[in-house]
């Protein structure tokens, strides 16, 4: 067997956010009783009439092959939701339907990157992002974000980060991990920036329906003529319609790089799941009021978690405005000792919780901020609670 392997498959971390995830269910399946902070994944089943659809699609025989890029009932679907609820005007042809968030993404560095492209990521970020971009031979550039700024990017640490090489921006709101949101002014300020200085604004939305602020998400695309030709907008049905398995995310984009990534789809996995596809037209275009339940609860659990871990000694977070992520900054357990030993990061933290106290919770090393750890709150009120106290028993030994 030939020993020299690729060098760039090689420098690929494993997701953490998905091993934690494994770990705890893992542990779970040995009849430990594990609470699980970890992969942000809703805890509803996926609503009844999707699943419907999706039977109704298997009867139907639609179980071949579909155009690469999706189907055109499905292009149609996710062209009118782009128009009514963001406010962006693509074409179904400037649609590109992929197996979830993560492959759209891929596919679109794959469209825009030549090799030592840079693409600026505001840290914390979503640890797939400098991977992703990696793989696509882009260079990550992270700009690390102000807590009293609740870890949002602003135009000028922006505009410094620029340089010649400067290819792209991922911008996700609302955010992953910290739940934050962009206000309107915000986002206007920075899309005027890449327009200014000519790179793509690539806009994260897949979190686009767990909105808690005041007002409503807005799209970046949006906000004018000149930053939507700049804008490649991603989201996806997984975590607005509790379909993290069914592998359907989605882009909007200029036809040229629509057609690209289209083209690099159809080598690479032929296209998105036939049945998935048809359960997501019918995600979109059928009854909203399942997402509304769901989104009532998560709010109301975001403000139980986040008050009580800003109760709890040594731990603050900021409250979060979107998503179903609270980011948790550790610094003041960092250096205790804890049974002898000095705890030296958030992973160390994280260790800990997981081993003696069955909880597991996703340290933020690999989203760009060591001492912080991320909660998702997408479980119930009650698995919440008995995390929280057993994070509380552990603060209470330093
Ligand atoms: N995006 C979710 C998370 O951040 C799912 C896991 C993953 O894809 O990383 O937890």
């Amino acid at each position: 067997m030939p020993t020299t392997l690729s060098e760039k498959a090689k420098k690929v971390k494993n997701s953490s956010t998905l091993a934690i995830t494994a770990k705890a269910k893992a542990l779970r399946a040995e009849g430990k009783d594990v609470v699980s902070f970890g992969a942000g994944e809703p805890d509803f089943p996926t609503p009844e009439n999707i699943c419907e659809a999706a039977h109704r699609a298997i009867d139907a025989g639609m179980t071949r092959y579909t155009p690469a890029s999706g189907t055109t009932e499905l292009k149609e679907a996710i062209s009118r939701k782009f128009r009514e609820f963001n406010h962006l005007e693509y074409k179904p042809s400037q649609i590109v339907i992929s197996n979830g968030g993560k492959h759209s993404l891929t596919n679109v560095f794959e469209a825009i990157l030549n090799p030592g492209d840079e693409v600026i990521i505001p840290a914390p970020f979503w640890l797939s992002y400098p991977e992703i971009v990696r793989l696509a031979d882009g260079v990550p550039v992270e700009v690390t974000c102000r807590k009293e700024n609740g870890y949002k990017l602003t135009a000028e640490e922006l505009e410094a980060a620029v340089t010649p090489r400067t290819k792209a921006l991922i911008l996700n709101t609302p955010n992953n991990p910290t739940g934050a949101v962009y206000s309107a002014e915000e986002l206007k300020a920075l899309g005027d920036m890449a327009v200014k200085h000519d790179f793509f604004v690539v806009s994260d939305e897949m979190y686009e329906n767990l909105f808690y602020a005041e007002g409503q998400h807005v799209s970046i695309g949006s906000l004018s003529p000149e930053i939507f030709a700049h804008t490649i907008t991603v989201s996806g049905v997984s975590k607005s319609y509790a379909m993290t398995g069914w592998r359907i995310g989605y882009t909007g984009s200029s036809q040229e790089i629509a057609s690209l990534m289209g083209s690099i789809q159809s080598h690479q996995a032929s296209n998105p799941c036939s049945i998935s596809q048809a359960a997501a037209v019918e995600a979109l275009n059928g009854p909203q009021d399942t997402v509304k339940a769901m989104n009532e609860a998560f709010k109301q659990r975001r403000q139980y978690i986040y008050s009580r871990v800003n109760a709890m000694p040594l731990l603050s977070a900021v409250e979060p405005q979107g998503a179903f992520y609270l980011f948790v900054d550790c610094s003041e357990v960092v250096g205790k000792t804890y049974q002898g030993k000095e705890i030296g990061s958030g992973a160390d933290v994280a260790a800990i919780l997981i081993e003696d106290y069955q909880v597991a919770v996703v340290p933020c090393t690999d989203f760009g901020f060591p001492n912080h750890l991320r909660l998702s709150y997408a479980i119930s009120q009650e698995e919440i609670a008995k995390g929280l106290d057993r994070i509380e028993s552990f603060l209470k030994t330093l």
